[in-house]
């Protein structure tokens, strides 16, 4: 009988893989069973290790390695009584015999099961390239390369390093090997660092950590690693004494594939609601699976630590014959980048766009609170929903405080699969060192509200370009003279918010008028002042300036 009173026949249980999802599942399933054998096998030397903290320790936020080390063997069987067998890889599913063969130095062993699960996670893409298994060439994913890592920079003290990926895990390590004296350069592929969010927030990100003397540079690979320097696909050489790999992340299915477990369109192992595969005595959990994206409904692969310990939870209760179902996830995530943060959640625009939604944009540009109270950091906020239904789709923040708040409330929102009606109600927590009366979120429901309504219609900044070139409409600059001798924008007409009513005789009503003010607030102003003077096309470009500034084709002369 497990812990809820149930009655199940399960003796065994073996998982594959101990670190988020085994280790969550392993204890877990103590607590709901106290009689069921559970075995762990985990291929690395460590059990239930803190990966998400590899960064911390080499840039030395974290002092202590110790601490990154959650569980021992040992600690598991005491506190658990689950054995964990370490150094020992699972090489074989022998599924018809329910067997295991799990390999260690001192050679194989068959393990039998009742059910098992697998929770291997995935492991760092590596790149085929001249000098890519040199000494001084590295990855980051388990406790024995953050050491080597460690190691290298301690004995070697390389002046300069190479990282190849603009995702969380290169950036995060841009910052830790700059703490440690050394100058970065990161070299990212796509058009953009970290992909999942939209163009402007990469260029915010890239811009940020430029100000921090990394340098970025997006649209070119790594096409050799020499000793002491790398060939770039451009042709050209960057000095580099050490280079970190984080090029991607791929799912671990050589041992589920072998067994024959259906593998899914987005290239991660099948499970259904409650973590079955396709062989009902087989569970996973973690990064090897695909997941339904709680957004748009569709098979995506999440790899986070959230989604994998929760996941790994279901699958235990599951195992241990109680019903708990898992219905996706939106995969919100954030990243500490210097003294700034970003985050996303949901859909990006990109993404909503690729899915099929009528997509609508917010963005709001404030400080994190009113700015009367001293200390308020600028917050760059975007949001994504659906014009059709006003259902909210995904957001991203990029700030230096109140970033992850934000998200973090949009998330539950989403999950809730609210509208921009209800974020605009919601009743969040306000005094001025906290926050202004409306959150940004609020606000920036506010802005949808009147775009979906036609109060105050919006166009995001590549909407803009996109029509001009067919409407021959003209943009309306109504920023400040100070705002536009700053960065000046050429082609446009420029009559400031203020004196609007006075000139409104020089703005021409048979074209489509696109108002740029600083960051959307007066353009929105100024639209209701040529509405109510008879104008009928005219557009407020979401965002404005500060919006713009970071879209490709916006040109403001310095
Ligand atoms: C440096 C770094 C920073 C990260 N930061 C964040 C973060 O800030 N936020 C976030 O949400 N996520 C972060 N992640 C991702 C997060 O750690 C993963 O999503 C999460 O650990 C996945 O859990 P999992 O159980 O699927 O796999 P893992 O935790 O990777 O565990 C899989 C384990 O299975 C073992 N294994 C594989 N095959 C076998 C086999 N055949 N036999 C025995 N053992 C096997 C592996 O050795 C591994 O230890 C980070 C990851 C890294 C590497």
């Amino acid at each position: 009988m497990n812990n809820s009173g149930e009655h199940t026949n399960i003796k065994k249980i073996l998982i594959i893989g101990g670190v988020a999802g085994g280790a969550t599942a392993a204890a877990r399933m103590r607590r709901l069973d106290e009689t069921a054998e559970i075995t762990v096998l985990e291929k690395g030397p460590y059990v239930s290790f803190a990966n998400c903290g590899l960064p911390y320790f080499i840039s030395k936020d974290i002092q202590r390695r110790s601490s990154l080390l959650l569980q021992t063997p040992e600690g598991f069987f005491s506190r658990y009584r689950v054995d964990v067998k370490v150094n020992t890889e699972a090489v074989e599913i022998k599924r018809d015999e329910k067997i295991v063969v799990a390999r260690t130095s001192s050679g194989d062993e068959e393990i039998s099961y009742d059910k098992l699960l697998l929770a291997q996670g995935g492991s760092p893409v590596v790149p085929r390239l001249p000098g890519v298994t040199s000494e001084h060439v590295f990855k980051l994913w388990t406790i024995p390369d953050m050491d080597r890592i460690h190691a290298f920079i301690e004995e070697k003290k390389p002046v300069h390093a190479v990282i190849a990926g603009g995702g969380f895990i290169g950036l995060e390590m841009a910052e830790a090997l700059s703490a440690r004296g050394i100058a970065v350069t990161v070299v990212e592929l796509a058009p953009q660092v970290m992909i999942l969010m939209d163009a402007e927030f990469g260029a915010m990100i890239k811009n940020g950590l430029e100000e921090r003397g990394i340098q970025v540079k997006t649209h070119v690979g790594l096409s050799e690693i020499r000793s002491n320097s790398v060939l770039l696909s451009d042709g050209s050489i960057l000095d580099s004494g050490m280079v970190l790999l984080s090029v991607g992340v791929r799912p671990e299915l050589k041992l589920a594939k072998a067994a024959g477990l259906e593998i899914g369109t987005s290239g991660g192992l099948i499970v259904d609601e409650t973590m079955r595969t396709n062989d009902p005595d087989i569970y996973a959990a973690g990064d090897m699976v695909e997941i339904t994206n709680k957004v748009h409904g569709r098979k995506v692969r999440i790899p986070l630590a959230g989604p994998a310990n929760r996941q790994g939870r279901i699958a235990a209760t599951n195992i241990l014959g109680s019903r708990m179902v898992y219905r996706g996830a939106l995969g919100t995530s954030v990243v500490k980048l210097f003294n700034s943060t970003a985050a996303s959640t949901g859909l990006s625009e990109k993404a909503a766009r690729e899915a099929g939604f009528d997509v609508g944009v917010s963005y709001l540009f404030k400080d994190n609170h009113v700015t009367y109270y001293p200390g308020g950091r600028p917050l760059a906020l975007k949001l994504v929903y659906d014009k059709k239904t006003a259902r909210l789709l995904g957001g991203q923040a990029y700030g230096e405080a109140g970033v992850e708040k934000r998200i973090d409330v949009l998330a539950t929102a989403l999950h809730g699969k609210m509208t921009l009606e209800d974020l605009s109600e919601l009743d969040l927590a306000y005094a001025p060192p906290y926050n202004s009366a409306n959150d940004p979120l609020n606000l920036a429901a506010f802005v949808g509200l009147n775009n979906i309504t036609n109060f105050s219609p919006l166009r995001t900044p590549s909407e803009t370009l996109d029509e001009l070139r067919h409407d021959g409409g003209i943009i309306l600059d109504v920023r400040t003279l100070g705002e536009q001798s700053k960065a000046p924008l050429h082609n446009a007409l420029l009559i400031p918010a203020d004196e609007i009513r006075d000139r409104i005789d020089e703005i021409p009503k048979e074209k489509t008028i696109y108002i740029l003010s600083k960051d959307g607030f007066l353009g929105h102003t100024t639209l209701q002042i040529l509405k109510a003077n008879g104008w009928t096309r005219v557009f407020n470009i979401a965002g404005g300036y500060l919006a713009a500034r970071w879209v490709d084709g916006w040109c403001f002369h310095k």
